[in-house]
């Protein structure tokens, strides 16, 4: 292997004789490693690619895995090559052993949006606000590995009393669903694993090498997977970052990087400290930033590059000036420099900030992509099909019976649905069984009975079809005879119906491309829905300005950055000021820094609409943290370019462009 490689990377690479741990900075090449690492493993030391598995933490970096081993091996990815995140490897952990989970294989994947509502009637709570609140504490107990009969335990308030309350019957309606939520990908390997040694013998034997990326970012749970599969040999690569931890909220535990050392005494842990993506001034404004949090495990980071550009930090007025001030940069800023848009990034705290700026970029003709924004999966006409998908892959999930059955409306009333309710209840069966008992009629009248027959009968078509009829003329069918469209537009004002129609055309023509791909079913293909996102959808080759929150956006570089909205309660956000965590916060702005390769702009504004009300701002703490370097620049208070001048300039500018030629 020729390509390049430091020192300490190698030695990363060429470690076999037990578990190893890199540990280093942002931009040093941990992600490399694994994929020189799974490269490594195959083409010199013999391994299976059966064998091997990477986890990533996002599908996208999966994909990007996948694309950059592929790349290393001539090309082809090799078959059999486990690349997925966690939650990905529950399913296929899962799927297989049903049996030993007590569930079947075709079993359903809730969201967020179906497990809120579950929790709302097992707590019998029909406000959402505290549902979300105690589906919230649920799912931070599922990640602590904690059950319902320790969390009523642990629960020392009245909304985690209640949800502890509501716990049990909430896992209860899941398996009489048939379903799983998103942790349980996770908590019932673990369980299933920590109880079955026959299967958890078979899944160490089946994958014998494990790496892991992002590994700061894990919770308990996650954590418990690795060490079940991992074993006391402990044949696995760790890389991560400490200051790069931002998934707290979300049950990550950096104290699994402690625990790693304890658990495995022979660690070898390893680390990097060149940085290969930053120009100069960037890495020492991350590196001065970061020190003033406490430190968990030393780290210094240098690089080769150039000291390259001052860091800009800009003030605006407000959101709307900030998005056409930084759209009107990139279109001049891609002119002189001659790059595409696909180099630049606008990193933001929070999805919300999104909508101005996708106005200002559409506004200056500025193409441009968002991911890990609102899923697409989460618009009410995807979840709409994506229920039939479901029923049709596990007719016991009652709440896509319920959905699928009321959309489009077919007569059948809250009242029929009560009763079939009732009926089911009573019996312990789920809904769609329950069609077809001989005495429901004693509890339906005809017409209803005649109703809801006529949609089981309607489905079980379908599901005849499902193995014997391509994905894509399948669903074809399914809008025309359910005459989706034309329920859209019969209740919706025609602008909304045609986007929601247009959504529903996307979604139907990737699936479409996604089954003749992977030669997979429909119900094939819907088992797995809810993990993708719309992300794998994504052109490679399509060149826009990458819109993402600093979430999503771990793990990846781009040439130009503009970080935006960098003010006090908004990054820091204010929860975690008032919850003195502002730590946590501090390590996204790391996060978001460290994605620049050559520039990166900052903005803030003078005030922020919050509601209705106009709030005065602060620039936040974090830019005097960065250290002394920085330009800095602010909108000129006799110069106050107003939303028409402003959009002036950029149509002007866009003349420009075009005449440029470019
Ligand atoms: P992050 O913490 O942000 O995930 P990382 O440590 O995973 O960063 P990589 O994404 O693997 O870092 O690498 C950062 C950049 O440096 C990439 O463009 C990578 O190709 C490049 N790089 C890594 N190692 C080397 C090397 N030895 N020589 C040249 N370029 C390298
Ligand atoms: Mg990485």
């Amino acid at each position: 292997m020729a390509a390049l490689l430091n020192a300490p990377q190698r030695e990363a690479i060429h470690y076999l004789d037990g578990p190893s741990l890199v540990l280093a900075g942002a931009g040093s090449g941990k992600t490399r490693v694994i994929t020189h690492k799974i490269a490594y493993l195959i083409n010199e030391c013999g391994f299976e690619p059966y064998n091997i598995a990477a986890i990533t933490f996002t599908n996208k970096a999966a994909k990007e895995m996948q694309e950059r081993v592929a790349h290393l091996m001539g090309g082809r990815s090799p078959k059999g090559l486990t690349v997925c995140t966690f939650h990905a490897l529950g399913v296929r952990i899962i799927r297989q052993e049903a049996v030993h989970c007590g569930l079947k294989p075709q079993f359903s994947i809730l969201d967020a949006a179906d497990t809120v509502q579950i929790v709302a009637d097992a707590a019998k709570d029909s406000d959402k606000g505290i549902a979300k609140q105690m589906q919230w504490q649920i799912s931070s107990w599922k990640n602590a590995m904690i059950g319902p009969d320790e969390a009523s335990q642990l629960a020392d308030n009245e909304l985690a009393a209640a949800a502890a309350a509501a716990y049990a019957e909430y896992e209860r309606t899941l398996r009489a669903y048939q379903a799983v939520d998103f942790d349980d990908l996770i908590s019932l390997p673990v369980r299933l694993f920590e109880t079955n040694e026959e299967v958890r013998e078979r899944w160490k034997a089946r994958l014998r090498f494990l790496l892991v990326d992002e590994y700061q970012d894990t919770n308990r749970a996650q954590y418990r997977l690795l060490r079940q599969l991992a074993g006391e040999r402990g044949m696995f690569t760790a890389v991560g970052d400490d200051d790069q931890a931002i998934y707290a909220w979300r049950g990550a535990d950096v104290e699994n990087l402690r625990l790693l050392q304890q658990d495995y005494p022979r660690l070898k842990v390893i680390k990097l400290e060149q940085n290969y993506r930053s120009s100069r001034r960037i890495l020492e404004a991350a590196n001065t930033l970061i020190a003033n949090n406490e430190k968990l495990f030393e780290k210094r980071l240098w690089s080769e590059h150039g000291p390259g550009e001052q860091i800009a930090v800009h003030g605006c007025r407000e959101a709307d000036a900030e998005a056409e001030w930084v759209a009107m940069k990139i279109n001049a800023h891609r002119f002189e420099a001659r790059t595409a848009y696909k180099d630049y990034a606008i990193l933001y705290r929070g999805n919300h900030q999104a909508r101005v700026i996708e106005q200002a970029l559409r506004n200056a003709g500025i193409p441009y992509v968002i991911s890990g924004g609102q899923s697409f999966f989460d618009k009410a006409e995807i979840r709409d099909l994506i229920a039939y998908l479901r029923l049709l892959q596990n007719e016991d999930d009652d709440l896509a019976f319920i959905r699928a059955i009321t959309t489009p409306r077919r007569g059948i009333g809250a009242a029929t649905l009560e009763a079939l309710g009732h009926y089911a209840g009573a019996r312990h069966i789920g809904l769609f069984a329950a069609v077809f008992e001989e005495d429901l009629a004693e509890h339906l009248n005809a017409r209803q009975l005649e109703a809801v027959r006529e949609f089981a009968n309607y489905i079980n078509r379908l599901k005849y079809r499902v193995t014997r009829e391509p994905a894509g003329r399948l669903l074809e069918d399914l809008l025309a005879s359910t005459r989706y469209e034309a329920w859209l537009f019969e209740h919706l004002d025609s602008r909304e119906a045609e986007t929601k129609w247009n959504n529903v055309r996307d979604f139907v023509g990737w699936l479409t491309r996604k089954g003749d791909e992977d030669g997979k079913n429909l119900v094939e293909l819907a088992q797995t829905l809810t993990l993708i996102s719309m992300l794998d959808k994504e052109d490679p080759d399509f060149d826009g300005v990458q819109l993402a929150t600093l979430h999503a956006s771990k793990g990846l570089e781009f040439p130009h950055v503009f970080l935006v909205g960098v003010e006090e309660g908004l990054l820091p956000h204010q929860a975690s000021i008032d919850e003195d965590k502002v730590e946590e916060e501090r390590r996204l702005m790391y996060v978001g820094i460290t994605r620049a390769q050559r520039t990166l702009t900052l903005t803030w504004c003078e005030r922020r609409k919050m509601g209705k009300e106009f709030r005065p701002c602060e620039i936040s703490r974090f830019v005097a943290e960065m250290g002394g370097d920085l330009k800095l620049g602010q909108r000129r208070s006799n110069d106050p370019l107003s939303r028409e001048e402003g959009r002036d300039r950029a149509a002007a500018l866009r003349a420009m462009l075009e005449r440029g030629g470019r």
